[in-house]
């Protein structure tokens, strides 16, 4: 599997780029920065199958629309997370003062649903806390974790339903997950679970 990080939009949200050897692959939350994601899906002439998100807001969805007019590929978020899709407020675009277009999902995901775009497999594991439908999605190359575990930190739990106990749950089954990945997280630089189960003061919390 290929993969990209571009860090994007307002605050800096980690898009990344996934794609196999034909070519086949998914965008995962495009939140800003389009011509950058654009040019690097043409460069790689890749077939973009789905846009995921890690959970609804504003700073990992902002490019959902012409990412999705530029390459007709279909959007998923988990089903608790689909109201953001619809509402301003909830996706924090009121609070950012930027113009709202609402977006509509193909699917809504579940837990233990497995995405595939070519070659590439990709689990969905609800983790809500940071927002109700935040999921984490796993593949054999690694973890990415959107906004609920970061390098030694995790994510807030103090806007439009948020939750400590569920995203300390959340941290939790993480940590629980058999064996080492590589984690990819939606802001600042990746880790590896074996690190953060060792170090991140939250997850030890959790557990
Ligand atoms: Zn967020
Ligand atoms: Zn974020």
């Amino acid at each position: 599997m290929h993969m990209a990080c571009i860090p994007v939009g307002l605050i800096q949200a980690n898009c990344y780029v996934l794609w196999d050897e034909q070519g086949k692959g998914v965008v995962l939350d495009p939140g800003g920065d389009e011509d950058r994601i654009l040019e690097m899906i043409r460069r790689n002439r890749i077939t973009v199958d789905y846009i995921l998100l890690t959970h609804g807001h504003i700073d990992h969805m902002m490019g959902v629309p012409r990412i999705q007019t530029s390459t007709g590929a279909r959007l998923l978020i988990h089903r608790a997370d689909g109201p953001a899709l619809a509402d301003a407020r909830i996706s924090l675009y009121t609070d950012f003062g930027i113009p709202f277009q609402p977006m509509v999902a193909s699917r809504l995901l579940e837990e233990g649903d497995v995405i595939a775009a070519g070659s590439i497999r990709l689990q969905v594991i609800h983790t809500p806390g940071h927002t109700p439908g935040s999921a984490c999605f796993l593949c054999e190359d690694g973890l990415f974790t959107g906004d609920t575990l970061f390098e030694n930190g995790c994510g807030r739990t103090d806007l439009y339903g948020g939750n400590w106990e569920a995203i300390q749950g959340s941290l939790g089954k993480l940590a629980g997950l058999p064996g080492d990945y590589p984690v990819f997280p939606g802001h600042g630089p990746s880790t590896t679970l074996s690190t953060e189960r060792r170090s991140n003061p939250y997850m030890r919390y959790s557990g």
